[in-house]
């Protein structure tokens, strides 16, 4: 865990956690897209895998290698079907439990977006979050706490990971061999979000996260062009990007102080809010996507 980028009371607590052998059975990382929490989770999940006890950062043991080959067999990444968490994926969970873990005597289930869980799915789950079998560890990742129902946050570890400081970026991407001009310009364009920086290859391109205030400055053809483009993401992607330009906006709230802009930002973070609802059921994300900026110029522009 020494080469995540921030972090690092969350971590420290992790560790201490780990070697005085306090674990716990379910584990909810929140926080915006980007800050982390999907590579804080697995660099923990791999440490409680481990057969050395998790200690060492460099450990090769047959279990670590098989984590960083991504070939775990028990390391269990439970994703949505489309859109949701469906309750037939909950009940092979459910089951699966109960077989004992391949390599160790630990085994970890990792939903990586559990705000797909749906609350059907959430609620058959419960049952099995309060008498899962000894070394079954569940890990919840989301973007936000109220996405999670309180019967499952309730029973998690809660782990809030915030943007991390924009210097701290910078020096971990000198120290990833990034250039002093690269790391200045990905840093300083990171709003804190080390996933954002790093630009995470093969998981989304980077272009396509912008920060809604760049966004806003462009004309209507530009944005149109934008929407048709995204439009040919996956919806999870859609969704992602949606949420940071909730949190960007939830950010800017709270900086300002001018009543106007704090209306307007206020505004705009409704209708990104709505946005979010909308495509997480409509099929025509574009028309959506055309619209809202159609709003977001006409209100940036009063
Ligand atoms: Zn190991």
């Amino acid at each position: 865990m020494e080469k995540i980028i921030g972090h690092g009371e969350v971590v420290k607590s992790l560790t201490s956690a780990l070697a005085a052998g306090r674990v716990g059975h379910a584990y909810l990382w929140l926080g915006p897209a980007g800050v982390g929490k999907k590579t804080l989770a697995k660099a923990f999940a791999k440490r409680l895998l481990c057969e050395e006890g998790g200690m060492d950062e460099n450990c090769s043991c047959p279990s670590c290698r098989r984590f960083d080959g991504g070939v775990h067999p028990d390391f269990i990444v439970v994703e949505p079907e489309g859109n949701t968490l469906k309750i037939d994926q909950i009940r092979q969970v459910q089951h699966h439990a109960y077989l004992s873990p391949v390599m160790g005597k630990r085994k970890i289930y990792f939903f990586p977006e559990a705000e797909t869980l749906t609350d059907v799915a959430s609620n058959s789950f419960l049952k099995l979050l309060e008498e899962a079998p000894p070394g079954i560890i569940f890990m919840f990742v989301a973007v936000r706490a109220d996405s999670i129902l309180p019967t499952i946050r309730s029973r998690c570890q809660v782990y809030h990971l915030f943007p991390v400081s924009i210097a701290e970026i910078e020096q971990r991407l000198l120290e990833l061999g990034y250039s002093p001009a690269e790391a200045q310009e990905r840093s300083a364009a990171s709003q804190g979000l080390p996933g954002l920086a790093l630009g995470e290859p093969g998981d989304h391109s980077v272009s396509y996260i912008r920060p809604i205030a760049e966004l806003i400055r462009l004309d209507l053809i530009s944005l149109f062009k934008f929407d048709e483009e995204l439009e040919k993401k996956d919806r999870k992607d859609i969704l992602m990007i949606l949420r940071q330009w909730e949190t960007e906006l939830r950010q800017e709230l709270i900086r300002l102080d001018n009543p106007d802009s704090v209306r307007r930002a206020a505004e705009a973070l409704g209708k990104v809010a709505e946005l979010l609802v909308m495509c997480e059921y409509n099929v025509n994300v574009r028309l959506l996507l055309d619209d809202f900026f159609i709003t977001m110029k006409r209100l940036y522009a009063s």
